[in-house]
């Protein structure tokens, strides 16, 4: 005899959405377990809510966000809390506006993720002057975004290693490898780094 499937608990998509990154990231994530998962889609507030809490948080996180979807996002979590027929839907709604009050929602709409884990809206960067070219970055990148050439002697010409952003996939490997701290991670909005 096959076991029935076991019941996933709102509060336990809680505490996996707090490893999840900012908390623009972590209210994604729940609303989009809540989505696949304990939502029944038997009352309005909480049905239509979160599916377009869903979509507002991709805004964000995508760095697409603006004052509209932070606007949305509050009307729609505090119609969940007042009107939603079951304590599930109460919790998300009561879940998103706490994490909205940590302000990083308004950073969002700047252009900026404060914990830097929103890939849309930060960038890995060499500062030129620090790289010694020993070339480890690039042996490391999975996806070919990094070009440049190794300093060879004799040769006084030669390509600086340089982070092709567009095909950058915001992994993080190049930074944990670079031995002289080449490498930084900025706002994708920020100015070029300066060499030191
Ligand atoms: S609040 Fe409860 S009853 Fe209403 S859709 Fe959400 S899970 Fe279903
Ligand atoms: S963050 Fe990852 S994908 Fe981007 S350059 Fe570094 S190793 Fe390559
Ligand atoms: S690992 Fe660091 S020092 Fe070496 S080439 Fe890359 S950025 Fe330059």
């Amino acid at each position: 005899m096959t076991e029935p499937a076991k019941e996933i608990k709102v509060e336990d998509i809680k505490t996996a959405a707090e490893g999840k990154g900012c908390p623009v990231s972590r209210a994604l994530y729940f609303v989009t377990e809540f989505l696949a998962g304990p939502m029944c889609g038997r009352c309005f507030p909480c049905a239509m809510g979160t599916y377009e809490a869903r979509i507002r948080l991709q805004n964000l996180v995508g760095g697409k966000g603006t004052e509209d979807d932070l606007a949305a996002l509050r009307r729609i979590s505090s119609d969940m809390v007042e009107a939603s027929f079951c304590k599930k839907g109460k919790d998300t709604g009561k879940f998103i506006l706490d994490w909205m009050e940590t302000g990083v929602y308004q950073e969002h709409v700047a252009g900026r993720c404060p914990d830097k884990t929103c890939a849309a809206l930060i960038e890995y960067r060499i500062i030129p002057g620090r790289c010694i070219n020993c070339g480890d970055c690039k042996d490391v990148c999975k996806d070919f975004a990094i070009q440049g050439e190794k300093k060879k002697p004799m040769k006084s010409g030669y390509l600086p290693f340089e982070i092709r952003q567009k095909r950058c996939t915001r992994c993080g490997n190049c930074i944990s490898v670079c031995p002289v701290g080449a490498i930084v991670l900025v706002d994708a909005l920020a100015a070029e780094p300066v060499g030191v």
